[in-house]
């Protein structure tokens, strides 16, 4: 939605044109209003076996639309959470028990969450606009990220610029923040945030992050250093349309907002979109799944503009495409267990960053290559990224595992921001040290 039909009643109107136009209104505001999730429950299996495994995995296929997986099933030692419509929870709840699924409610009601966090934006917003000042602690929509990233760039021109790298397919501008010393295509590290639209804390981590390394450029060495040889490429909120419909309609929207003529359901899985194993094991070829990869490789304009400003660039040597949640740092492959030539490096990496990030908060990651550690997934970005010379490619999952999920309250966006931080700075360090 591009925004709510405003306007008044005009003072030439008849009595019955105000009375329809009225009507009008309140089934228009009715019909686009926010999606409820009243006494929806997110519920968490353990399985305990690949048969379990795959008797969860029969439930999206039974329940189309209906089961949203919140964590899917990957491998007996890793939990199964799922968001079950409140009208769907009485089949879903006697599936799960006539398989002998044992499973607990994570979350008794997605829409006292969801309420809590409007208010928590409400209070904020009200706040920054009684000081002038921007909030690191909450959360923010479209128009107040776009907002905040022009001033950002404004007050910090020495440094940060911003470049338009495309358009989303609802024609939304897709922003990058350039940070450069100086130099011509000097060897760069990419970083994006939000390609899952519903992963707020990502997004919210980025823009901690780009203030970061603003202000610790000149007290940090590492990050001095970096920045003396070297560019950062951020793009934070990485599918705007997908985004700007979590604030207007659905909170748990995942995909972007494409739309194809004959095609029913909305939207395609970005993160599934990426040319390398593009239609692979890991990838849905119904539109209506949450992991639809689109009718071809690179069909999306939100991937389609990283691929060429990554491409044209030609000397990008790190990739980060951070989502959550689950806790985990990974490298490639997704789409395969095979291991990647320094598959060695990348793990002792993924240890240190890991490691770094404990110190800060004790919150325990757990790290490896993406096929091994979460499940098989095709025609991801960290995978096109290392198919494209980019020897270090991670993804993130960042908090929580499960409590909250998606729902992370505000409070949390500072650690989470904090902790991240030094597991990103551990791999642009590393980056800086081993030029290839
Ligand atoms: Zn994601």
């Amino acid at each position: 939605m591009q925004g709510a039909p405003g306007g008044g009643v005009g003072p030439g109107l008849s009595p019955v044109d105000r009375w329809t136009l009225l009507v009008f209104s309140f089934i228009l505001a009715a019909a686009l209003g926010q999606m409820n999730f009243t006494g929806d429950q997110v519920l968490r299996v353990l399985a305990k076996n690949e048969k379990q495994l795959s008797l969860l995995r029969d439930l999206e296929g039974l329940k189309p639309q209906k089961v949203d997986f919140w964590r899917g099933p990957a491998r007996p030692s890793l939990p199964v959470d799922m968001r079950v419509p409140f009208s769907e929870l009485k089949d879903v709840k006697a599936y799960l028990g006539s398989h002998g699924l044992a499973y607990s409610v994570m979350i008794k009601d997605i829409q006292v969450l969801l309420d809590e966090e409007r208010e928590a934006m409400a209070k904020s917003r009200r706040l920054e606009r009684s000081t002038s000042s921007f909030s690191y602690a909450s959360y923010h929509t479209l128009e107040e990220i776009y907002s905040w990233i022009d001033n950002f760039v404004a007050e910090h021109s020495d440094i940060v610029s911003k470049i338009r790298i495309g358009h989303s397919f609802e024609n939304r501008s897709i922003v990058v923040l350039k940070f450069s010393t100086g130099g011509p295509q000097r060897r760069a590290i990419w970083i994006d945030t939000g390609i899952h639209s519903r992963e707020w804390i990502t997004h919210a981590t980025g823009i901690w992050t780009a203030k970061k390394i603003v202000t610790e450029y000149g007290k940090d060495r590492t990050l001095t250093d970096l920045l003396n040889a070297m560019d950062i490429f951020m793009e934070i909120v990485t599918n705007p349309d997908g985004f700007a419909f979590t604030h207007s309609m659905n909170r748990l929207w995942r995909k972007n907002k494409s739309t194809r003529p004959g095609i029913f359901c909305i939207g395609v899985d970005l993160n599934r979109n990426w040319k390398s194993g593009f239609g692979g094991n890991g990838s849905n070829n119904n539109p209506c799944s949450e992991t639809y990869r689109g009718p071809s490789p690179q069909s999306e304009p939100e991937v389609a503009a990283i691929v060429d400003f990554i491409t044209s660039h030609g000397n990008i040597k790190a990739l980060i495409s951070i989502h959550s949640y689950s806790q985990m740092l990974m490298y490639p492959y997704g789409r395969s267990p095979e291991p990647v030539p320094n598959q060695k490096e990348l793990y002792d990496l993924a240890k240190d960053a890991a490691q770094a990030l404990y110190e800060v908060h004790g919150i325990r990651y757990i790290y490896g290559s993406i096929s091994t550690t979460l499940y098989v997934a095709s025609g991801i970005t960290v995978d096109w990224a290392y198919d494209n010379g980019i020897k270090f490619s991670f993804t993130f999952e960042l908090r929580d595992t499960g409590r909250y999920g998606f729902l992370l309250p505000a409070s949390q966006i500072i650690p989470t921001a904090q902790e991240t931080w030094l597991a990103l700075r551990t791999i642009m360090e590393h980056t800086l040290n081993h030029p290839y």
